[in-house]
């Protein structure tokens, strides 16, 4: 649940995995269906709140591909676009979020209207520069490839990453992993690498710690989204720690979607105790109605993890982040706390 708890808000922090189809306000929904035209299944935020929102440990998969197909369906115009994204800065702002890596799938968000990926990342760039400018926090911008979308998908948008990578610090190779092994995308994903972008690939969420190991193994990526099934393994711990490869926790919607059954059993403290670069982030924080003061919650109050833990996971992020000189630039932010 979303929760504005000054004491959590007043915590400096970071999030380095937040995708943008998750993170769009209900109101605006609302307001950019009415005035697009596009149909929805209720019309006020309440009621639609049933329909955009996982609000429960999921029953089934159908919630939440509902909810994102509606998502999907809001990217209208690249107007939208800046909207959806300034909204989020905003919202990081009003938690003290000082370094936000933002990312998402031109593939797939841009698919039903047929954006331009151009003006619809252009559009994205405009609401940082002014997220920037008025809250003063650091914006980094990750391009998504779907895995689902197949490798061709895949190619064409480190392709096109590549040709702003002035502007894109990195790619994420996300969505479901079994049905879709790393293997089909190890060259897309080096050619990334080689061209000077930074990588992260969304593993071990809901499989076992192999795939992350096979994963490391293959691509070298620098961080790896979730990745919390490594915790069951303590051979794949150690190889993940002596990589220094960094874990994008998200401890809210692994419980959401059963990735761990209860919330007081999330290996986000062990990992952290066990010298693993672990950080706390919110992953799709309207869709899966969190926020980041409430991983920060979960990691303190549920999972006992201290503020220095905590400090020291935003520390992580910093020297992990694809923005080249967020340490440098923010570092005393996070010195200490508590
Ligand atoms: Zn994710």
């Amino acid at each position: 649940m979303q929760n504005f708890d000054p004491f959590y808000n007043n915590l400096p922090k970071t999030e380095i995995h937040c995708h943008l189809e998750g993170a769009i306000r209900t109101a605006t929904i609302l307001e950019i269906a009415r005035e697009y035209g596009l149909k929805l299944p209720a019309w006020n935020v309440e009621a639609l709140n049933s329909h955009v929102r996982v609000l429960e440990q999921m029953k089934d998969l159908q919630t939440v591909l509902d909810a994102f197909a509606i998502a999907q369906a809001s990217f209208t115009a690249p107007a939208v676009v800046e909207r959806v994204a300034y909204e989020l800065f905003e919202d990081a702002h009003r938690q003290n979020v000082r370094l936000f890596e933002v990312r998402f799938s031109p593939d797939w968000a841009f698919r039903t209207h047929k954006l331009d990926w151009d003006e619809g990342l252009q559009a994205l760039l405009r609401a940082k520069a002014r997220a920037e400018r008025e809250f003063g926090m650091l914006i980094g911008i990750i391009a998504i490839t779907s895995r689902g979308l197949g490798v061709e998908s895949c190619q064409r948008t480190v392709d096109w990453a590549i040709g702003w990578k002035e502007h894109i610090q990195g790619i994420d190779l996300a969505d479901g992993e079994r049905a879709n092994p790393i293997d089909l995308f190890i060259k897309p994903v080096w050619k990334a690498k080689d061209a000077g972008l930074k990588v992260t690939v969304h593993s071990g969420e809901d499989t076992p710690a192999s795939f992350v190991v096979d994963t490391i193994r293959k691509v070298s990526p620098e961080r790896i989204g979730h990745g919390i099934h490594i915790s069951d393994d303590p051979a794949a711990v150690a190889f993940v720690r002596q990589a220094g490869v960094t874990l994008e926790v998200n401890p809210w919607s692994n419980y959401l979607t059963h990735s761990v059954e209860r919330i007081e059993d999330h290996p986000l403290k062990r990992l952290f105790d066990e010298g693993v670069r672990v950080t706390i982030n919110s992953d799709d924080p309207e869709l899966l109605d969190t926020n980041l003061n409430n991983e920060y919650r979960i990691a303190h109050e549920v999972l006992g993890m201290s503020l220095e833990d905590i400090a020291q996971t935003n520390r992580y992020a910093l020297e992990a982040s694809f923005i080249p000189d967020a340490l440098d630039r923010l570092g005393s932010h996070f010195a200490a706390i508590g």
